[in-house]
């Protein structure tokens, strides 16, 4: 079975690095200019010119990445299978539409509103109380696009910042951590769910993910699996979904949702019995699932940037290295270490003992490493 990836990132290369042993092969589809899956076929497409030659090659089609143009999947989705479907794409493409499904669903979510001017966003955060952040309604990721208005003043300036015609504006959550379900589901419908990952950021960037989150307790493992359920049902999703929460003392609030493997997602390659990129590849191609169980607690360390000294951690017996060989940028995501443990003291030395090894990385904070 052929499969067509829609985007060409190392999130792509990981796809077909699960899916080689199951005997898949892969075309993928590049609209960047920029590819850099480094395996696999790979169509360099930035005028649309060659889709149906793509088409035409694959049996299926998935993606790793979800700005691309609606009506391109549609196009694809009337003659071969697409999967997840383009209506995910849609709604996470559109933080109003998002947030919106979150609602109808009784996913709870952040108070929020739409503002389309200066003086609404004024408005807004008048109403919600500040603080608030404002984020375009497209277009937006890792931060980007966004601010946080600590007053209502500050308005304009926010609105000349983000230059963008219409943004949604969210009441600020005041979260213990922040957190992120990811779930699979089959074309049979079954489903499964990977246990919830506590996620640290630096300036915008995922730096660690360690999993199961710590100390969680397990109705919050629940109600995110209800919440991340209901998704996955409403759209008839096949494939891997992520669910980002923010933790709060009364409980989960959903920030937004990523229509295919994730980042925080990556621990799940040693960490689980079956990654979330071979489940991924299981659900497209219509296959039964795998076990979604942790083996012990592991934690991601994302390469950011530089990549430090490669083979001092090649020297750890408990790091596994993954390169997407890329070449160095500030904030580049290079490549991610996975160190696994049998219990948590273990896994925060082991973390640290490899984070000294990667320059780059901020100091290793979680609720492993804060009391109270
Ligand atoms: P996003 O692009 O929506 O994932 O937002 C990027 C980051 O901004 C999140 O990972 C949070 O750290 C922070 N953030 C976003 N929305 C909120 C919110 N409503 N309250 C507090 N922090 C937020």
């Amino acid at each position: 079975m052929k499969i067509g990836v829609l985007g060409a990132g190392q999130l792509g290369r990981m796809l077909a690095l699960s899916g080689y042993p199951l005997a898949k092969e892969f075309v993928f589809y590049d609209m960047s200019g920029n590819p850099s899956a480094g395996l696999g076929e790979v169509i360099v497409d930035r005028d649309g010119q060659y889709l149906e030659d793509f088409l035409s090659r694959v049996d299926r089609v998935t993606y790793e990445f979800e700005h691309l143009p609606v009506d391109v999947a549609e196009q694809l989705a009337q003659h071969k299978p697409v999967h997840p479907c383009p209506r995910a794409l849609q709604v996470c493409q559109n933080r109003e539409a998002e947030k919106t499904l979150f609602g109808q669903l009784g996913i709870p979510t952040p108070k929020w509103q739409v503002a389309d001017s200066a003086e609404s966003l004024q408005a807004a955060a008048e109403t919600l109380g500040c603080p608030v952040v404002a984020k375009s309604i497209t277009e937006g990721y890792d931060g980007k696009g966004q601010a946080v208005l600590k007053n209502p003043e500050q308005a304009e300036e926010a609105w000349a910042a983000i230059g963008h015609p219409r943004v949604i504006v969210e009441k600020f959550v005041n979260f213990r951590r922040e957190v992120s379900i990811i779930a699979v589901r089959g074309e049979d419908g079954d489903v499964a769910f990977y246990p919830i990952a506590e996620n640290t950021h630096h300036e915008g960037i995922l730096r660690y993910s360690i999993a199961p989150a710590p100390g969680l307790q397990p109705h919050v493992q629940q109600d995110a699996e209800k919440y991340i359920k209901g998704l996955l049902n409403e759209l008839d999703y096949v494939g891997v979904l992520t669910l980002e929460l923010f933790e709060t003392d009364d409980g989960l609030v959903a920030n937004e949702m990523a229509p295919r493997v994730h980042n925080s997602g990556h621990w799940t390659i040693e960490g689980a019995m079956t990654s979330q990129f071979e489940n991924h590849i299981r659900a497209v191609s219509g296959h039964p699932l795998g076990n979604v169980a942790a083996r012990g607690v592991s934690c991601m360390i994302n390469i950011i940037g530089e990549h430090g000294d490669i083979e001092r951690i090649l020297e750890l017996p408990y790091a596994h290295l993954h390169l997407y060989n890329k070449g160095e940028r500030p904030g580049r995501k290079l490549g991610h270490v996975n160190i696994l443990a049998d219990n948590y003291q273990e896994l925060v030395w082991r973390v640290r003992n490899c984070a000294q090894f990667l320059p780059g990385s901020p100091e290793f904070k979680s609720s492993l490493t804060t009391k109270g």
